[in-house]
């Protein structure tokens, strides 16, 4: 009879750390739970209802400040205005609550587009 499976010879282990000075010593520091863009969304109903949603962190158990954010999001969201200002595409949900851009390119975009209408008004009003 053949094993179903066979143990491989090495088995390799991340383990996220690093290591610290502190007071001459050597200390090792473990990453903190950083918070999860990814754990609050927003989904459109064909009711017309907008719900935002989110994942408790696994860690706590508590929701933290998801409940404040996917609030936020919700209300932009209601108004319409969880959009990009460049492009008016739907902001990625990893993006802040504050974010006007999708992306640096539409950040980008929007600086060239301000500088060279300022430039155009200087060149006329000199
Ligand atoms: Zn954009």
């Amino acid at each position: 009879m053949k094993p179903v499976a066979q143990t491989p010879e090495t088995v390799t282990v991340h383990v996220p750390f690093r290591f610290a000075k502190r007071g001459g010593r050597k200390a090792m520091v473990l990453p903190t739970p950083a918070p999860d863009p990814w754990a609050v969304w927003l989904e459109w109903y064909d009711d017309g209802t907008i719900h935002a949603l989110y994942e408790n962190p696994y860690w706590g158990g508590k929701p933290g400040g998801r409940k404040k954010r996917a609030t936020a999001m919700l209300k932009r969201a209601g108004r319409g205005d969880w959009k990009c200002l460049e492009c008016g595409e739907l902001l990625p949900f990893l993006r802040r609550v504050d974010a006007i851009y999708c992306n640096a390119g539409c950040r980008k975009r929007a600086a060239r587009r301000r500088a060279k209408r300022a430039e155009y008004w200087r060149l006329k009003w000199p």
